[in-house]
């Protein structure tokens, strides 16, 4: 029963991928092992040739990060996962499975920083194409594929901007055309958002974020909907060495477990903010799914289970006020990253964004003024104070 599609999601982030531990342990255990043994040399031929099922050796497979896997898997509402030992061996191993030399990718332009540059820099150098598009116009995307397309890829919302690419839409138009859709979910998790529910094939995950929560770890996951890419995108993970390490596998287990109780505590404090930010005298613009004003507000209604924790704004004053309120805050930390348990406050074009060309971050709609705000689960009151005694410096 615990593994059921049927229950709720608190009850599911709670139990699913609960497996009986001989012992009794209420948890999953840490098997902090590198290896394991065989019973003689006939299990050991059988493991190795898949007819038994049974550990051979952590980097293809351990039970702590199998219990991790299964979980996600089920919040996801998808096959299986793939834990990695980062977001971005989560992304890499994702382009590793599906593109090479002369094949093409459709993605998005206002991408997570490195998932683009990694594209640009390394991807490139092995004949990689790529075409990066507004992907919240499905228009945009229809007129950059080729008979070379191999993936179309999107992050919703997107970061930092906020965009929303409507899913069902891009999975329609990636399975006319014979190929994957695949979603960076990172920003919403699966508690806000289940991209396989509009058809997208693999989910990408930043584990580091929303679902180990507590921003102490680095990790990643990748989900597939069926079978098929499963089979194909494991084997990649595995010989190129991306796997996670049990105890990193237990950490995000255990954060896993209150994911739903975390994001609703931030997501009502983060629609006070945004409110607050909207009245506020010293700022042009607040893009947050969460506000009518959010030029797509019924997309994300249709598509998310709530607006979320994430926020971008922009300052009357230009860089340099937005320099100087992120230099004036107290509370809210100064950092990159989202998604934790504490506010962070951080200004993409400098930063997250710092590598990505000028040209093109104004393309992808990452102005010089921009800050982006992830809020934690602090109290709402204080969060606002900070913000408070900061823009009054501005
Ligand atoms: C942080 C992040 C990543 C990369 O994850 P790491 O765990 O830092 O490798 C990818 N996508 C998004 C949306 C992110 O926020």
């Amino acid at each position: 029963m615990k593994n059921s599609e049927n229950l709720g999601f608190f009850t599911r982030q709670v139990h699913a991928g609960d497996f009986n531990d001989p012992l009794g342990s209420a948890t999953v255990p840490i098997y902090q092992t590198s290896t394991f043994k065989f019973k003689n040399a006939d299990h050991g031929a059988a493991c190795f040739a898949g007819e038994q099922k049974g550990y051979i050796y952590t980097r293809l497979g351990n039970p702590t990060i199998a219990a991790l896997e299964n979980a996600v898997a089920n919040l996801e509402k998808g096959f299986a996962g793939i834990a990695t030992s980062s977001g971005m061996a989560a992304i890499t191993t994702v382009y590793l499975t599906f593109l090479g030399k002369g094949k093409h990718i459709v993605s998005h332009n206002a991408l997570y920083g490195p998932a683009r540059s990694v594209m640009e820099t390394i991807f490139a150098r092995f004949g990689v194409e790529y075409t990066y598009v507004d992907t919240t116009n499905i228009e945009n995307v229809k007129s950059a594929i080729r008979p070379e397309t191999a993936m179309i890829y999107t992050e919703t919302p997107a970061n930092p901007t906020m965009g929303i690419s409507d899913l069902k839409k891009l999975a329609d138009l990636a399975h006319e055309i014979g190929v994957p859709l695949v979603v960076d979910n990172t920003f919403c998790s699966p508690y806000l958002q289940r991209p396989i529910e509009f058809g997208a094939d693999v989910v990408v995950h930043s584990m580091t974020k929303f679902l180990n929560g507590h921003a102490d770890i680095v990790a990643g996951m990748i989900i597939t909907a069926n079978e098929k890419y499963h089979k194909l995108i494991n084997p990649v993970m595995i010989n190129m060495g991306c796997n996670i390490d049990p105890h990193q596998a237990y950490m995000v287990h255990r954060g896993l477990k209150t994911l739903g109780l975390r994001i609703e505590r931030a997501q009502a404090s983060a629609m006070k903010i945004a409110e607050y930010l909207q009245n506020h005298p010293k700022v042009a613009k607040v893009n947050y799914p969460g506000l009518k004003s959010h030029s797509q507000y019924e997309l994300a209604q249709k598509q998310m289970y709530g607006p979320g924790t994430m926020m971008a704004f922009e300052l009357k004053g230009g860089f340099n006020a937005g320099k100087k309120l992120i230099d004036n805050v107290q509370l809210i930390l100064l950092a990159v990253s989202l998604g934790g348990i504490e506010s962070l406050i951080q200004h993409p074009a400098s930063m997250t964004h710092s590598k990505v060309s000028h040209e093109k971050k104004i393309e992808a709609g990452i102005t010089d003024e921009l800050v982006r705000l992830s809020v934690g689960i602090e109290n709402v009151e204080d969060l606002i104070a900070d913000l408070d005694q900061a823009f009054e410096k501005v």
